[in-house]
C-alpha cells in the first residue's frame, strides 16, 4: 500500500476540509443548543402560565367561604403535588406547597407584579426554581398568587441532546473526512496520471505528448499547457540541434582545408612560392573561422541575453553617411555605385552605435556582395510618423520569393556556394534581425529575382534634444 504523504495536496485539501467541517459543526451544535435552551424556557414559562391560571381558577371556585376556609382548600392542592405559594392582601404568607417549603424557598413576599403576570428566578442556588406571580382579587382583598417548577425541569433534554451531539458528531466527521479524502483522491487521479505520463517523456525523444482530457476542466487546460511547453521545448531543442549541427559544419570546411594545406606544405620540400600559397589559403580559411566563431559568439550573447545594449538618441542620417564612406571603396572595387537619400535634418532614434552600424554594414555588405560589378546599391533614409525607416536596396541577383521567409534564419544561404566563395557564412542576416529586436526595430525584406532586394529597418524615432541637436549639427 502507498504511504501516505503527509504534505500531499490530498492530505492537505481532506485537513482544511475537515477543518472547515468541524468549525461548522461547532456553530451549528452551539446555535442549536442555544435554540433549544430558549424554546425549553419559554416551554417552562408557558407551562407556568397555564398553571398560575389553573391555580387562580382553583382560588375562585373556593373563596366563597372566606379567606380561612380557603387556605384549608389550598391543602388539597398541596397534596396533588403542585409547587405554589399565597400571600394575603399584607405580603404575609397565607400557603405554601410542602415541595416548595422542603426546597426552602423564601417566604418574603415577592415583587410587586402589576396587573402583569411577572416571571422570575429564584429559589436556592443548588435548586433554582423558575416563578410565575400574579395579583388577583378575592371581593376587596388583594392576595399574590405564585407557582414555580424546577430551573432544571428540562436538563435531561439537554443533556441527552449534548450525549446526541457527542456520540454522533465524531462519527459524522470521521465519515466526512473518509468521505472527503476518497473523493479529493478521485479529484486528483488524473494530476497523478499527468506525473506519471510527463515523468515517462525521454528527453532524447521529445516528440511524445500528454493525454488531454477532455473535461472542460482545469486538469484539461494543464495538460494543454504542458503540452504546449513541450512543443516550445521540442522546437527549441531540435533549433539548437540544427543549429550545433550546421556550425559544426560550417567549422569542419575550414579546417579541413587548413588542414590539408598544412599537410601539402609539408609533404615534401617546396619552392617558397608554393609555401606561400599554402600559407595564404590557411590564413584565408583562419580569418573565416574567427569570423565565423565571432559571429557564433555574438548569436550565442545575444540568445542567452548577455548583450548588453546602450541605447541613446543618435543621429541615424549621421551613421548611415558614416557607413557608406566607409563602404564605398569595397563597392568602387567591384564596380558599384553606391547611393545615398538622406533627410535634410539630423533623424534622431535611440541606438547603440556599434551595433546598429554593425547591422548596417551586414546589410550594405549583403547588397555589394550579391551584386554583379556594374550594379547598384542604395541606402535611403526616411522620417515618417514617428518612425525611422532605413531601405537598403541593390539591383543584385535577388532571392525567390518561396525563399523570403527563410532569409534571416540562421545558416541559411539561397545559393551556399555563391555565399561561400563571397565569404558569407549565413548568419549575417540572422545576427541582423536580432539587433533590429534589440532595437525595437522591425527588419523586412522584398526581393524579386534578378532585379535586386530591399531589406528595410523600421524603428520608433526619438525627439531630439536642444544638447543633442546642437551636437550633432556640428558633426554634420
Ligand atoms: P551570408 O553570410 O551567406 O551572406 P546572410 O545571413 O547575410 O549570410 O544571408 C543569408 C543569405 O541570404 C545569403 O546567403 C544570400 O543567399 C541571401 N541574401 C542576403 N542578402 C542578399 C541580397 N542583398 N541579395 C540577394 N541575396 C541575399
Amino acid at each position: 500500500m502507498n504511504r501516505v504523504n503527509p504534505r500531499s495536496l490530498r492530505v492537505r485539501l481532506t485537513f482544511w476540509y475537515s477543518c472547515a467541517l468541524i468549525l461548522v459543526a461547532l456553530v451549528l451544535g452551539g446555535a442549536s443548543r442555544w435554540a433549544l435552551a430558549v424554546s425549553l424556557d419559554h416551554a417552562l414559562d408557558q407551562s407556568l402560565r397555564y398553571r398560575l391560571i389553573g391555580l387562580r381558577g382553583f382560588i375562585d371556585e373556593n373563596s366563597g367561604d372566606g379567606l380561612d376556609r380557603l387556605k384549608f382548600k389550598l391543602r388539597e392542592l398541596d397534596h396533588l403535588g403542585e409547587l405554589f405559594q399565597v400571600f394575603g392582601p399584607h405580603g404575609e404568607l397565607m400557603a405554601q406547597s410542602d415541595g416548595l417549603a422542603r426546597h426552602r424557598v423564601s417566604t418574603d413576599p415577592p415583587p410587586d407584579p402589576g396587573a402583569r403576570m411577572l416571571f422570575r428566578s429564584a429559589g436556592p442556588h443548588w435548586f433554582p426554581m423558575r416563578m410565575a406571580t400574579q395579583r388577583i382579587y378575592v371581593g376587596d382583598e388583594a392576595l399574590t398568587i405564585e407557582v414555580a417548577d424546577p430551573q432544571r425541569k428540562y436538563e435531561g433534554v439537554l443533556r441527552e441532546f449534548y450525549s446526541v451531539l457527542y456520540v454522533a458528531l465524531p462519527i459524522v466527521l470521521l465519515i466526512a473526512a473518509l468521505g472527503g479524502y476518497w473523493l479529493s483522491g478521485r479529484a486528483l487521479g488524473p494530476v497523478d496520471q499527468i506525473i506519471d505520463e510527463a515523468r515517462a517523456i525521454d528527453p532524447a525523444n521529445l516528440t511524445a505528448r500528454l493525454s488531454v482530457p477532455a473535461s472542460g476542466d482545469e486538469l484539461q487546460r494543464l495538460s494543454e499547457t504542458l503540452n504546449q511547453m513541450l512543443d516550445h521545448v521540442e522546437q527549441s531543442v531540435q533549433q539548437m540541434r540544427r543549429f550545433t549541427a550546421d556550425a559544426s559544419h560550417e567549422l569542419r570546411a575550414p579546417m579541413t582545408l587548413i588542414y590539408t594545406a598544412a599537410q601539402f606544405a609539408l609533404r615534401r620540400e617546396r619552392s617558397p612560392e608554393e609555401l606561400k600559397e599554402s600559407l595564404q589559403k590557411i590564413l584565408r580559411e583562419a580569418k573565416r573561422c574567427t569570423d565565423l566563431i565571432n559571429q557564433l559568439l555574438t548569436l550565442a550573447r545575444s540568445d542567452a541575453g548577455n548583450s548588453k545594449l546602450e541605447l541613446v538618441p543618435n543621429d541615424i542620417s549621421a551613421l548611415v553617411r558614416d557607413m557608406v564612406a566607409e563602404m564605398s571603396l569595397m563597392a568602387a572595387n567591384k564596380d558599384i555605385t553606391v547611393g545615398s537619400g538622406l533627410p535634410d535634418v539630423p533623424v534622431f532614434a535611440d541606438v547603440d552605435e556599434a551595433s546598429f552600424c554593425r547591422m548596417l554594414l551586414i546589410l550594405l555588405d549583403n547588397a555589394i556582395k550579391y551584386t554583379a560589378p556594374g550594379g547598384r546599391v542604395s541606402i535611403r533614409v526616411t522620417h515618417n510618423a514617428g518612425q525611422v525607416i532605413i531601405a537598403v536596396a541593390d539591383t543584385g541577383v535577388g532571392i525567390p520569393v518561396d525563399q523570403l521567409t527563410f532569409v534571416f534564419d540562421r545558416f541559411w544561404r539561397a545559393d551556399k556556394v555563391r555565399s561561400r566563395d563571397a565569404g558569407g557564412t549565413g548568419l549575417g542576416l540572422a545576427i541582423a534581425r536580432e539587433i533590429a529586436e534589440s532595437h525595437h526595430a522591425e527588419l523586412t525584406v522584398e526581393s524579386s529575382v534578378g532585379h535586386g532586394s530591399t531589406f528595410t529597418v523600421r524603428m520608433p524615432s526619438t525627439k531630439q534634444s536642444p544638447l543633442l541637436e546642437t551636437s550633432s549639427e556640428r558633426a554634420i
